[in-house]
């Protein structure tokens, strides 16, 4: 494989021939697939429906404590499910609250409490002339645009293979206006790694100058191997327990769901965190809500019973995401190894494979793609305020299109990754 920054004008030109036609043709098939978010395939989901047989009209709906599920009550959420995502987490289930079937509007709520109501008796932000947060980028795009919805100034904060810059971080959190970070510790969208120990070490061991500073640490992969082997798994510290060492615990909100181990949306989320932490949360939550939905909670305490029924159930997910992540590496390696016009990620588990293309380039693939039927994640969406400054992030989410489906959305992809790397250096 000869590099394209060493090939002369004329082969290159030849060579954009060549890819022109080929992706004349590939236009020609009318392909319709979307890889654009971290969706469960219809296999996958179809692996939880047996929860859905647990309640007949005669079914015991008490939890092991005795609090009819049926009723309002238990605010916190039914013990079992604390001690079911509590375990999940690898904290203490009185340091865990259960809420509805997702957590993304409970880290939405917890900055909308902070915004209008201050953390833990501090400044409300929306008193404050400026709130900035910490957005390590490639990231999450949903959790950028919570930020960006409250008008919270985002500072992007490079990525490194073990996890975001810490040593910008540290820096950056001397400035009182500072209030947060956002995090995707475990499998972390859209990279794939995991943070190292010593950046988890350094994180846990911030001093920030604003009291009401806090790590939005969002688990949200954290049983989601995509190998069964322990050496072919990637491993997290607990985190709560490490800040508590420092002294430091009110300074992590941990947040994780069920969306992509039971069902997405659909399942049951939790906030893990001091107690201190807990009882703010639950001040506003007692005017938000008389309490969640428990029969839903019950329903997975009895379904996966403890840790164990997790890692299972999430063996079989593996069996399902593991070709398909293997898939589109093959086909990245096969197509585009060796030409020096893209990098990649190789995870270990979650949802995605972040790709790198050239300078410049993101857009002009996306665009190829979209044209040729296939729709990726938005070029951009990975970095806050959709801005990606060099133009190369592309996140494939390989789980929902089928492998047949995924074959062909990773062949084309390829292409256009070869016909825009080709079109960038012939300007
Ligand atoms: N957090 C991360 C990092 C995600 O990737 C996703 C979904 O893609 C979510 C949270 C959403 O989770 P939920 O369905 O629990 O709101």
């Amino acid at each position: 494989m000869t590099p394209y920054s060493e090939l002369g004008k004329e082969e290159l030109l030849k060579l954009k021939e060549e890819l022109t036609l080929q992706y004349e043709d590939a236009k020609g098939k009318g392909l319709k697939l979307d890889m654009s978010r971290g969706k469960p395939a219809p296999a996958q989901l179809d692996m939880t429906m047996p929860m859905m047989d647990i309640f007949t009209s005669h079914a015991d709906m008490k939890d092991e404590q005795g609090v009819d599920t049926r009723n309002y009550g238990c605010l916190e959420g039914i013990y079992g499910a604390r001690r079911l995502l509590g375990e999940m987490l690898g904290v203490d289930p009185e340091h865990v609250i259960v809420f509805g079937t997702a957590s993304l509007n409970v880290m939405y709520d917890s900055i909308s409490r902070s915004y209008t109501h201050g953390v833990m008796g501090s400044t409300p932000w929306c008193k404050l002339d400026k709130v900035k947060f910490l957005c390590p980028a490639p990231g999450y795009d949903r959790h950028f645009g919570i930020t960006e919805h409250f008008g919270i100034e985002m500072i992007t904060i490079p990525m490194t293979a073990e996890g975001p810059d810490m040593d910008l971080v540290e820096e950056y959190v001397k400035d009182p206006a500072v209030k947060g970070i956002w995090c995707v510790p475990m499998y972390t969208n859209p990279l794939g790694i995991t943070y190292s120990e010593n950046v988890c070490k350094r994180m846990a061991d911030l001093n920030p100058a604003a009291e009401d500073f806090r790590i939005y640490w969002d688990n949200a992969y954290c049983v989601h191997h995509l190998y069964d082997e322990e050496e072919k798994q990637d491993h997290l510290p607990e985190m709560l327990s490490m800040c508590k060492v420092n002294g430091k615990e009110n300074m992590i909100l941990e947040f994780a769901s069920t969306s992509k181990i039971s069902f997405a949306g659909a399942g049951i989320s939790c906030i893990a965190a001091s107690k201190d932490n807990l009882d703010w949360v639950k001040k506003s939550m007692t005017v938000q809500i008389i309490s969640h939905d428990k029969i839903n909670q019950l329903r997975h305490v009895r379904f996966f019973k403890d840790l164990n029924g997790i890692k299972e159930h999430m063996k079989k997910h593996a069996a399902i995401m593991r070709p398909k992540f293997e898939l589109v590496l093959d086909v990245l390696e096969k197509e585009l190894g060796g030409l020096g016009i893209g990098t990649w990620t190789k995870p270990l588990g979650g949802y995605f494979i972040s790709f790198d293309t050239m300078e410049g380039c993101a857009k002009a693939v996306y665009q190829k793609c979209k044209d040729a039927g296939v729709t990726l994640t938005t070029v951009g969406a990975t970095y806050p305020y959709k801005k990606d400054p060099h133009d190369t992030n592309i996140r494939i989410a390989p789980s929902f299109p089928s492998m047949e489906e995924l074959k062909q959305c990773a062949e084309l992809f390829a292409l256009c990754v070869k016909l825009a790397s080709v079109e960038k250096l012939l300007e």
